[in-house]
Formats: structure tokens, C-alpha cells, sequence
């Protein structure tokens, strides 16, 4: 009897945002069609595909120090494909960085990851080739990582253009999926026992649908898609809890604000701000106001008093003096945000920033911004965990190991208890008994 071959290995490393994650497991699909097998270990694997984050300098030094470390593991397993793909080949217009990069096989912007399989076959025919793939990658389902939550991308690429960012660049301008798949996708996942959804989108609350034809309920009162999708999201039986980021703040109209109030919308939102400074945000090309976000966050809380909220701050952006830093200060605390994302500002090629902006702010004085609102952030949260001190939270069980479970309330806090395995994938009450910063810690009811 002739032996079947040995599947060929493969390894997705991911970097950055949850968008790079949810790619992934697009990557994983094609894999898995081509019937290879996951593997953790580079030594084990026939190809390595690093999925690129590009929002900082490190990040991507990480990627050229890999890359390194694999055409050293080439010298010995001469057959080992290696790819990068995400924001690197994206941004790469002039072909820079590919050059800098040893021992790279395959450099590919993220939508194009559809020609994978062929790429594959060309370098190494006893790879499997599988069908034509569809052209467009987000027609691509996930394979998702865990079955009871799940990402939906809603968009990819942005037009906005706000002057430090690379996302334009990287993953071009807006293209939203079309409905059809998206509640597909939806519908498929709860039906496979995902109880959370977390939409993905650049500007995600910038959504329009490009088919409206496939709404599935009418309804003539919503004109915002992304807040009628909300509402269509909210009637699939079986998801419990809806999630999504990022937000931008000059789309958050009334009808995205009272879809905040759906039975199934966490009670978090996550509103990138960037800078308390009208003058920092001008520079950014925010087009939104200090004003403005300040007004759009009591409207918010005016409609759900205790809803928790989180931000990104960018510090030390180019020009940002110590006056405007502490706008940003005193932004954040009238905010009295749970969670904060804070960089320091690193200048990136091809950005607006870098051609007429000069990067000013030292990296010593980067570094003591960063520090001064990291403190108010410890502070802030922990007065608002011990909130919650005595009362019941509801949490979605992520992980239960050693009888400890942890998983995330409905305000995105971090919550740890006693509990086991079955757990794992529903959402239980728990009773808070003590708070710190980044947990609290309770008595599953
Ligand atoms: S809105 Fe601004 S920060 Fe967000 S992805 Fe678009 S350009 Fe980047």
C-alpha cells in the first residue's frame, strides 16, 4: 500500500491590530484548503508568513529582524517559503523595504493574498494547488480561533488621511464588504455557537452598505447603515453581545449613539481622540474638535450613564508643546475614560507628517507624557473599578485553567473567578468582591 504524503506545515505570525488578526484567519482558510497544517514551530514549518503591522518604527524592525532569523533557518531547510504580507508590502511603493528584507520570498499586500495558492504551487509544485480563489479577500471566511467569539471586518482602508497615520497608504482608501456577506457571515457564525461579534472597520461607524438591497427587516427610520446594521445584528439569534471598533468621532450621530442602547451593544465604546489640543488636532487632520468630543461624550453618557469608554492618545506629536500636552491632560480627565491607548508619536514615511511637519517633542520628553497619562489612567480606573465592588457583572468565559476562569464583563473589564472548563464560551454573572487596575475579581453567582 503506497504511503500518503506528509501534509506540508505552515506558520502565520500576526502582528498589530485586530484587523491583522482577522486576516489571519483568512490565511488560515487558504492553508487549510490547500491542506496543510498549522504548526508553532518555524523549525517544523514549509512556509512562514509574518502578517506586518506598520503603525510604528519598532514594529517594523521587528519585521526585518525576523526576516533575518529566517534566512539563517533557509540556510539549513533551503525549501522554506517565507512571506510577509499587511501594512509592510502595502506602504511599500517604491520598493524600500523589500530590499532591506533578506531572504523574503513573498511580499504581498493583504488583498492580495489570493493568489497564495498559486504563489505556493509556483515555488513548490508539490504543494497542493486548490481552486481559483475569489478575487476579493474578504470574500474569504475566517477560520476562526475561537468558536463563541469571532471578528467581522465591515471595511478595510481608509479616506481620511489624518496626517501621523499610515492606514491610507498601507490598505488604500475605504472599500466597505457588501451586507449580503456580512450578515451571512453573521448568521454563520451564530449558528456555529459564537455568542460575540466584533465588527471591524478603519472608521467603522463610516459603514454603507453597497448592496441596500439586502437589508433584511425595513426599516424607515434608521438612515445610518452602520447603526441599521447594528439593529439587523441585534435580531440574530443566538449572538449575545455586539462589540465594535474603531469609531471616528465626527461619525457618531444620534442614530449611532442610540444603537448604543440595543439589548445586545457592550456597554463600552472605544472613541479614538488623539489629542485634547484643537491646534495638535488640526495638525492631525482629526477634523474633529476638543469641543466637539467633549460634547459627543456627555451626550453619550446622558443616554447610558455608566457606560465605560476608552480612547487613543497620540503624545508628542510634532509641535505639540507643553501647554497643548496638558489640554490633553485636562481632556482626559474631563472624559474620566477607563482605558486609554497611548503612543508616542513616532514619524512615518509616507505619512503627511513626515514630508511638512519636524518631529520635534524629544523622546525624553515622549516618554514623560506618556508616563504623566498613564498615571492619571491607573488612578481614574481604579476609583471607577471599585465601582463595581458588590455588584453583579456578566461575563463572557474566555479561559478557565488550574479552577480559574477569566473573561471580559460587558464593560470590557477583565474579570477573574472560580470556576472550570464548561465554562469556557457562555456568559456567566459574577459578583465583584475587589477591584485593581487592570482586574476585578469575583464569585460566579
Ligand atoms: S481615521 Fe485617521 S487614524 Fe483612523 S485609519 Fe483613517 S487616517 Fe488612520
Amino acid at each position: 500500500m503506497s504511503q500518503l504524503p506528509t501534509p506540508h506545515q505552515y506558520q502565520i505570525l500576526t502582528f498589530g491590530c485586530q484587523m491583522n488578526k482577522n486576516d489571519s484567519e483568512r490565511l488560515e482558510s487558504i492553508f487549510r484548503g490547500m491542506n496543510m497544517l498549522p504548526t508553532d514551530s518555524s523549525e517544523n514549518a514549509d512556509v512562514i508568513i509574518m502578517n506586518s503591522c506598520s503603525v510604528r518604527q519598532k514594529a517594523e524592525d521587528k519585521m526585518y529582524g525576523m526576516a533575518r532569523n529566517f534566512a539563517h533557518l533557509k540556510k539549513r531547510k533551503p525549501n522554506l517559503i517565507v512571506g510577509i504580507t499587511g501594512c509592510m508590502p502595502g506602504r511599500d511603493a517604491d520598493g524600500r523595504m523589500k530590499k532591506k528584507l533578506q531572504g523574503v520570498d513573498l511580499f504581498f499586500p493583504t488583498q492580495d493574498m489570493v493568489f497564495l495558492p498559486k504563489w505556493l504551487g509556483e515555488l513548490n509544485p508539490s504543494m497542493r494547488m486548490m481552486e481559483d480563489l475569489d478575487k476579493d479577500y474578504l470574500a474569504l471566511r475566517p477560520t476562526i480561533q475561537k468558536k463563541s467569539q469571532a471578528f467581522v471586518t465591515l471595511q478595510t482602508g481608509c479616506n481620511h488621511f489624518c496626517t501621523y497615520c499610515v492606514v491610507p497608504f498601507a490598505r488604500g482608501l475605504e472599500r466597505n464588504r457588501p451586507l449580503r456577506h456580512i450578515l451571512d457571515e453573521a448568521n454563520h457564525l451564530a449558528r456555529g455557537g459564537c455568542v460575540e461579534i466584533t465588527l471591524l472597520g478603519q472608521i467603522v461607524n463610516h459603514y454603507i452598505a453597497p448592496d441596500p438591497r439586502h437589508w433584511s427587516t425595513q426599516n424607515p427610520y434608521v438612515q445610518s447603515d452602520f447603526a441599521r446594521l447594528l439593529w439587523e445584528i441585534n435580531q440574530i439569534d443566538g449572538i449575545e453581545r455586539i462589540h465594535w471598533t474603531a469609531p471616528h468621532p465626527i461619525f457618531m450621530t444620534d442614530e449611532v449613539i442610540d444603537a448604543l442602547t440595543l439589548p445586545k451593544q457592550v456597554n463600552f465604546l472605544h472613541l479614538p481622540v488623539q489629542s485634547g489640543s484643537n491646534a495638535v488636532l488640526k495638525r492631525m487632520n482629526r477634523r474633529h474638535t476638543r469641543e466637539m468630543y467633549i460634547d459627543l461624550i456627555a451626550t453619550i453618557r446622558e443616554k447610558i450613564p455608566h457606560i465605560a469608554l476608552g480612547t487613543d492618545i497620540i503624545v508628542g506629536f510634532c509641535g505639540e508643546t507643553k501647554e497643548q500636552f496638558e489640554e490633553t491632560v485636562d481632556l482626559y480627565k474631563t472624559c474620566n475614560f477607563d482605558i486609554s491607548y497611548t503612543a508616542q508619536y513616532s514619524t512615518r514615511s509616507g505619512t503627511l507628517a513626515k514630508k511638512i511637519f519636524h518631529d520635534d517633542v524629544s523622546r525624553d520628553e515622549k516618554k514623560r507624557r506618556w508616563w504623566v497619562l498613564q498615571k492619571i489612567m491607573e488612578e481614574t480606573v481604579l476609583k471607577k473599578n471599585q465601582l463595581f465592588v458588590d455588584s453583579t457583572v456578566s461575563v463572557m468565559v474566555e479561559e478557565c485553567s488550574a479552577g480559574w476562569c477569566t473573561g471580559n464583563s460587558n464593560e470590557m473589564k477583565r474579570v477573574r473567578f472560580k470556576g472550570d472548563p464548561p465554562l469556557v464560551g457562555s456568559i456567566v454573572p459574577v459578583q465583584i468582591f475587589k477591584a485593581e487596575e487592570w482586574m476585578l475579581h469575583g464569585i460566579k453567582n
